[in-house]
C-alpha cells in the first residue's frame, strides 16, 4: 500500500511537502480552507512585493531626471493596483494547482484538523466531513498577524498588513507601528506611492536585527524622504476621530495622521487542529519541532510559520520539501539538515537590503575573528551608468582560511546579488573562489568579486 501522507494547509511549505511527497511515490491529500498557494500568495510575501513594485516604479520615474529625462507625471489609479495584484495572484495560484494535480496530489477545499493520531478530518464549506487516514500529518497552517487589545483594526483607517494591498484609499499620512522588516517594507512602499509617512520605532534604531551600518542607510533614506521617526517609542493605543487616528506611544508622544498601520509581528494558526489531546507540543502556540520537523508526535510533522523557526517563504519551501524526504525514507543515513543560519534574506525596501550567514556584529559580540571587506557601490560603473551609487557590499570570511561566512547587500536588486554569497556560504567556497570568478562587465555583481579580493 502506498504511504498516505496528508497536508493541512496549502502554503509553501504545504505545498512543497504535497508535490515532494508525490514524486516520491506517496498518496497524498492536501487540505486548503482558502487558495492554495496559501497567505504567501494571497496575502503577505507576493501582493507586497506587486505593490512595491508599483511604488518602485515611481522612484524610478522620480529618478529618471538624473538619467536626462524630463521627470513624467505620476498618477496613481488605484483599481488598476488593485487588478494588477489580483492578476499575479490567480497565475500563480493557477500554476500551483497545475503542479499539484499534474503529480496526483488529491486537493480538498475546506478545512482540517486532527481526529486521532493517524486520522485527519477534512470538513468542506457545506459541513460534510471526511476522515482520512494518513502515514504522516503535514501541519502547514501559517500564520496570521497579531493584533494587540489596545488596536482598534477596522480595515479602513486602522489597518493590519493584510488591509494593505492597497488599501481603500491612498493614506494621507500614514502612521506605521514596528520597524522590523515588515514595517519598513510598508514605510518604503507607501512614502513611493506618495504618502506622508510617521514611523514608530520602539528601539534606538530601525531594523534593531540587523547590521547597525545597514539599518543607518535606510534610515538616511528615510529621513531624505520626509519620513518621521518616533524613536524608542512603544504604540500602546490607538483613538479613531473624525478623519484622524492618534497614535499613543509610551513616552507620553502621540503621532497624528490619516491612517495607522500594524506591522507588530505574526501568531500562528495552531487552534482547532486538535493538537495537544494528542501529545503534539506547542510552544506559544507554535509546533515545536526537531532538526527534521518532526513534533513530540514522530509521524506529525510541522512547516513554515507554524514551526516557529524562520518566517520566510523559502524556509518554508525547504522545509517541506525536507519533511517528505525524511517521511519517505530518503534521509535514513546521516543527512545535510536544514540549516537556518544560512538562509538568505532580503528586505524590499528602496535601495534593497539582502543578507545571508554570519553578520559583522554578531562575530564582533561573539568575539570571533573574521574578515570584513566592504566595497561601495559609488565605485560600480553600473551603479553609476543607473544614477544609483547608494550602498555597499560586505563580506565576511574566516581569515585563517578565507572561507565566506557571510555578507551583506545594500543597494539596488541586492535581493537577487545576495544569491552570489549565500551559495558561496552554503557550499564552503573561499573568497579567493569569488574574486576569481570571470563577471560580466558592467554588472553589480563585480562588487561581489571586488570585495572577495
Ligand atoms: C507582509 C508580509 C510580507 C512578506 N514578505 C515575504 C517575502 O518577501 N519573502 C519571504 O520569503 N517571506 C515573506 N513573508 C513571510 C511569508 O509570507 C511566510 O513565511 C509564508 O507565507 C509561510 O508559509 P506557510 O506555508 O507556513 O503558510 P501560509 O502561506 O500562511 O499558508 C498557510 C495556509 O494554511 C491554510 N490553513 C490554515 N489553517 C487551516 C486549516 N485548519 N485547514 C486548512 N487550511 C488551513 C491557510 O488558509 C493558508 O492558505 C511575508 C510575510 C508578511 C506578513
Amino acid at each position: 500500500m502506498a504511504h498516505r501522507f496528508v497536508v493541512i494547509g496549502g502554503g509553501p511549505a504545504g505545498n512543497e511537502a504535497a508535490t515532494t511527497a508525490a514524486r516520491l511515490g506517496a498518496e497524498v491529500t492536501l487540505i486548503e480552507r482558502d487558495v492554495i498557494g496559501g497567505a504567501a500568495h494571497l496575502l503577505d510575501c507576493i501582493p507586497s512585493k506587486a505593490m512595491i513594485a508599483t511604488g518602485g516604479a515611481v522612484s524610478e520615474m522620480k529618478r529618471a531626471e538624473g538619467m536626462g529625462l524630463r521627470e513624467p507625471s505620476i498618477d496613481l489609479d488605484f483599481d488598476a493596483i488593485r487588478t494588477r495584484i489580483a492578476g499575479i495572484e490567480d497565475r500563480l495560484e493557477a500554476s500551483v494547482t497545475g503542479l499539484l494535480t499534474s503529480q496526483g496530489v488529491r486537493l480538498l477545499h475546506g478545512t482540517g484538523r486532527m481526529l486521532d493520531a493517524h486520522t485527519v478530518e477534512f470538513e468542506s464549506a457545506d459541513g460534510t466531513t471526511e476522515a482520512i487516514p494518513a502515514d504522516t500529518v503535514v501541519l502547514s497552517t501559517g500564520s496570521r498577524p497579531r493584533i494587540p487589545d489596545w488596536a482598534p483594526i477596522d480595515g479602513q483607517r486602522v489597518l493590519t498588513t493584510r488591509d494593505a494591498y492597497p488599501p481603500p484609499e491612498l493614506p494621507e499620512h500614514l502612521i506605521v507601528v514596528g520597524s522590523g522588516v515588515t514595517g519598513v517594507e510598508f514605510v518604503h512602499m507607501f512614502s513611493a506611492l506618495g504618502s506622508k509617512v510617521t514611523l514608530i520605532v520602539s528601539r534606538q534604531q530601525v531594523l534593531p536585527q540587523k547590521d547597525p551600518e545597514v539599518a543607518a542607510v535606510l534610515e538616511e533614506d528615510f529621513i531624505a524622504r520626509g519620513v518621521k521617526l518616533f524613536k524608542g517609542a512603544r504604540a500602546e493605543g490607538i483613538d479613531v476621530g473624525d478623519g484622524e487616528v492618534a497614535v499613543r506611544c509610551d513616552d507620553g508622544r502621540v503621532a497624528r495622521g490619516s491612517h495607522a498601520l500594524l506591522c507588530i509581528g505574526s501568531i500562528p494558526n495552531s487552534e482547532g487542529l486538535g493538537l495537544e489531546p494528542l501529545g503534539v507540543e506547542l510552544d506559544h502556540g507554535y509546533v515545536v519541532v526537531d532538526h527534521n520537523c518532526r513534533s513530540t508526535v514522530p509521524h506529525v510533522y510541522a512547516a513554515g510559520d507554524l514551526s516557529g523557526k524562520l518566517p520566510l517563504s523559502s524556509v518554508a519551501t525547504m522545509q517541506g520539501r525536507k519533511i517528505a524526504e525524511h517521511a519517505l525514507g530518503l534521509h535514513a543515513g546521516p543527512h545535510r539538515h536544514l540549516d537556518y543560519d544560512k538562509a538568505a534574506s532580503a528586505i524590499f525596501t528602496d535601495p534593497e537590503i539582502a543578507d545571508v550567514g554570519l553578520a559583522e556584529a554578531d562575530a564582533f559580540s561573539e568575539g570571533r575573528k573574521v574578515r570584513v571587506t566592504k566595497v561601495p557601490f559609488s565605485a560600480s560603473a553600473k551603479a553609476l551608468i543607473h544614477d544609483d551609487p547608494r550602498g555597499f557590499v560586505k563580506i565576511v570570511s574566516d581569515p585563517a582560511t578565507g572561507v565566506v561566512l557571510g555578507g551583506s547587500i545594500v543597494g539596488r536588486h541586492a535581493a537577487e546579488l545576495i544569491s552570489v554569497i549565500a551559495l558561496a556560504v552554503t557550499a564552503g567556497l573561499k573568497v579567493g573562489d569569488l574574486a576569481e570568478c570571470l563577471l560580466v562587465h558592467p554588472a553589480l555583481a563585480e562588487a561581489l568579486a571586488q570585495a572577495a579580493e
